[in-house]
């Protein structure tokens, strides 16, 4: 049995970085101490990717004004393959971007075998236009469409959909939850309930949902879960502990607007 965690963490490089680079790099080794991370507003420092790491990202960032995106990286021996920009013959998959470097893909390799295929998704909260519009509500449907041909292709059975979606679990796109296993809201009733979670989509009941995001913006907004993981139904059985948020990462927001979401599986 072959034990491998997986986490998604937005760093906040767009806007106001709360500790220097090499520093987040750092927290992501020593405290969420998992083995592949999905950076999201993520960059990898000006003298490469730190000792101990392999990393996928794209250099360009999302733009010329967002030197930031979406990097995946990995550790203690595990390898990461990049197939962003899809695989070509039988099993491939095809796929465009609309938004270049909001989406790294990798299969996740552990002894020689590829046991996961992790696609890192961020939620850039613009319109087809490029007008600001808040939230991941035009975006994340469309990253999700252009990820269908890898969702059928063979790697879909060993998919992970991971990443800051800038959307809150009541705006969530429902055909995600058709296909795919949010493993939040698959283990809430595991949790303590979430006091004032914004938006829920529990209905008013109790939720186990992450606070995965402070929001600055007043104490309606403050408690945010928009950070998600989502597995494949074939992933379902070697799944085997979920947990993240400020819940389990106190201190958290001294180091950044976000809470990592931690993903436990056993091959
Ligand atoms: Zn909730």
């Amino acid at each position: 049995m072959q034990a491998m965690k997986i986490a998604t963490w937005n760093i906040k490089q767009a806007v106001a970085p709360k500790k220097p680079l090499p520093e987040l790099w750092d927290y992501a080794a020593e405290v969420i101490g998992v083995d592949v991370m999905v950076l999201t507003e993520g960059k990898v420092p000006g003298d490469g990717v730190p000792e101990g790491w392999t990393a996928v990202w794209r250099a360009e960032g999302i733009g010329e004004r967002r030197r930031w995106g979406t990097v995946i990286a990995a550790r203690n021996g595990v390898e990461i393959v990049d197939i962003t920009n899809g695989v070509d013959g039988d099993g491939g998959f095809v796929i465009s971007h609309s938004w270049p470097g909001t989406v790294t893909i990798v299969d996740v390799v552990q002894d020689g075998e590829a046991v996961l295929t992790i696609a890192g998704i961020y939620g850039i909260t613009q319109d087809a236009d490029g007008n600001s519009v808040g939230h991941g509500g035009y975006s994340v449907p469309n990253i999700l469409n252009e990820l269908v041909d890898l969702v059928n292709s063979p790697r879909g059975e060993r998919l992970v959909i991971a990443g800051d979606f800038n959307l809150l679990p009541a705006d969530m796109p429902e055909e995600l939850y058709e296909i795919m296993i949010d493993v939040v809201e698959d283990t809430s009733d595991l949790r303590e309930p979430l006091d004032g979670c914004t938006r829920c989509s529990f209905d008013g009941e109790p939720c186990g949902h992450l606070w995965t995001h402070k929001n600055g913006g007043g104490p309606n907004g403050a408690v945010q879960n928009i950070d998600y993981v989502f597995i494949a139904p074939e992933l379902a059985e070697v799944c085997v502990d979920v947990y993240g948020g400020e819940a389990d990462f106190e201190g958290i927001w001294e180091v950044s607007d976000h809470a990592p979401v931690v993903v436990e599986f056993e091959f």
